[in-house]
């Protein structure tokens, strides 16, 4: 019965490292890489996490037992605050229901089954028109209609276009969904100034929208997690309802441990204990309970101040090595007389680079330099090194002349 099972097609970007690791060429990169690499290319494990996670396995009270469905409390209340702020009117006031979620996508994936179930199946969910791929898979899947898209980025300068988004968002029916990149958003790089978040949230009032925020990247994009927090904090501060995914895959380099949190944030109090029975029910459906590990070290580090400090200074670093790549890459492409204005590569912010190169020119540096980015251009800071960025200069050169 199984052999009618058409196969699905690759996702772009995981299909890429495949074809990266297939690849013998010794002058390979792999710029389509969406984890944090040290400057000789390596994957980090933060000394503060290994030291955390040396601690629990030599706690001989530590077990195995399950989670409960809504995952370690200790987690969530220190989720909530880290991202909302500890001083939050919304957190004083009792209005938050923060669950444990399998990092980003399980935040994203349970917070839309939530819509989906207790708002209405038939929301419409507006993502913008650049965008991390998965969100179009995660919310059909979660029950919803196919998203509807809002124009983003102005290709002829690589920043926000605003005028373009507020006009979308102005269309959209009350009560949407418009999911929003907290910071650093992927793939752009692109974000809104703060006068221009104040736009958004004027539109996203006026339409009477709920604003779904998506942050894989707290504290990774500024160096600083207050920086990186003005948007979603700005939002809960106009008193609306909204939901916000958060993810500590990147800035605690916690990819594959699944460490995130879902926080539903409500105008008003009171339906705090409805959602959070609701919010578990999903949950007990989808895979019963939150995997316990990475929780634990997140909750430790977020809950000792000589630890929170050391995995602050992590993240000034990480985040200024990327910097430190984008201002190389930028002076190599000038030096190298590259035709075209480059400034958005240091302008744009997090991990990505929209680089602006077509799909011709990402096959082109692929085939003849074996240098790897997903189709649309985006490439990963991370993935650069010192040893690379003159020959990645040097191939985009090439492309963009050819
Ligand atoms: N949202 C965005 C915008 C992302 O870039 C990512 C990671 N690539 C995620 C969500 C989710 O990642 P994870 O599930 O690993 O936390």
């Amino acid at each position: 019965i199984f052999s009618s099972v058409p196969t699905a097609p690759p996702d772009a970007i995981l299909g890429l490292t495949a074809q990266f690791r297939a690849d013998p060429d010794p002058r390979k990169v792999n710029l389509g890489v969406g984890a944090f690499r040290t400057s000789s290319n390596k994957p980090y494990v933060l000394p503060v996490v290994r030291r955390v996670e040396q601690q629990l396995a030599d706690d001989p009270s530590a077990t195995h037992e399950y989670l409960p469905q809504d995952g370690l409390q200790s987690f969530c209340d220190a989720s909530a605050r880290l991202i909302l702020g500890a001083d939050s009117p919304a957190l004083a006031d009792g209005r938050v229901t923060t669950v444990q979620a399998l990092s980003g996508t399980g935040a994203l994936r349970v917070g839309f089954a939530f819509v989906a179930n207790f708002i209405s199946s038939s929301t419409a969910v507006y993502v913008p028109k650049q965008t991390w791929s998965n969100h179009r898979n995660v919310i059909p899947a979660a029950g919803l209609p196919r998203a509807l898209e809002y124009r983003y980025l102005d290709p002829s300068t690589g920043a926000v276009d605003i005028a373009a988004l507020v006009e979308d968002l102005d269309k959209a029916p009350a009560g949407s969904i418009v999911l929003l990149h907290g910071c650093a958003h992927n793939p752009t790089g692109a974000d809104p100034t703060q006068a221009q978040w104040l736009q958004i949230l004027d539109v996203v009032k006026r339409r009477k929208l709920v604003p779904f925020f998506d942050n894989a990247y707290q504290g990774f994009a500024s160096g600083s997690l207050e920086t990186d927090a003005w948007s979603v904090r700005t939002f809960v501060a106009a008193g609306l309802d909204m939901l916000v995914a958060q993810s500590y895959a990147k800035n605690m380099g916690m990819y594959g441990e699944r460490v995130g949190a879902l926080s539903v944030v409500a105008s008003t109090a009171g339906a705090e204990d409805a959602v959070r029975s609701q919010l578990k029910a999903t949950i007990r459906a989808m895979y019963s309970s939150p995997p316990k590990h990475g929780a634990m070290v997140a909750a430790a580090i977020l809950g000792d101040e000589k630890l929170f400090a050391e995995w602050e200074g992590e993240l000034v670093k990480m985040s200024a090595r990327i910097m430190d790549m984008r201002v190389k890459l930028k002076a190599a492409l000038e030096k190298n007389a590259t035709p075209g204005n480059w400034d958005r590569i240091t302008s744009q912010i997090g991990m990505f680079s929209y680089t602006g190169l077509t799909s011709q020119q990402v096959t082109f540096m692929r085939e003849k330099y074996h240098v790897y980015m997903t189709a649309n251009g985006r490439i990963s800071m991370a993935g650069l090194t010192d040893d690379t960025v003159q020959y990645v200069a040097d191939a985009m050169k090439d492309a963009v002349e050819s």
